[in-house]
């Protein structure tokens, strides 16, 4: 889907709006070696750029971020993720791209 960017400013905060239908389009696949690497690829819900980023989940993190959980009989894995939306944000840091916001995506396996 096409979705017009935003150009908030970086690190906003409060954080703009989340769009909650934009968090929902966000997909992950897990990959790599004991499956051990996020591919989170949609779009930020908050600015609208397009992200695609991989994210590697090692032993510690996985413990802290990576949750697994059951509802309703699936397993559930959360991934804190970093906009990388490719648009140099209003008041960003020479050279980052992203509008620096974070959010949680989620795969249900
Ligand atoms: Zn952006
Ligand atoms: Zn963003």
């Amino acid at each position: 889907m096409d979705r017009k960017h935003r150009n908030t400013k970086w690190k906003q905060t409060p954080p703009p709006k989340c769009d909650q239908s934009v968090l929902d389009e966000n997909s992950i696949k897990i990959t790599g070696v004991f499956q051990k690497r996020a591919n989170v690829s949609g779009h930020c819900p908050y600015c609208l750029g397009a992200v695609t980023i991989t994210k590697d989940l090692n032993l510690l993190a996985a413990r802290s971020e990576a949750t697994t959980g059951q509802a309703g009989g699936q397993k559930k894995l959360l991934v804190t993720v970093q906009c990388n939306c490719g648009h140099s944000h209003r008041g960003s840091p020479d050279g980052t791209l992203g509008c620096g916001q974070l959010w949680v995506a989620e795969a249900v396996k």
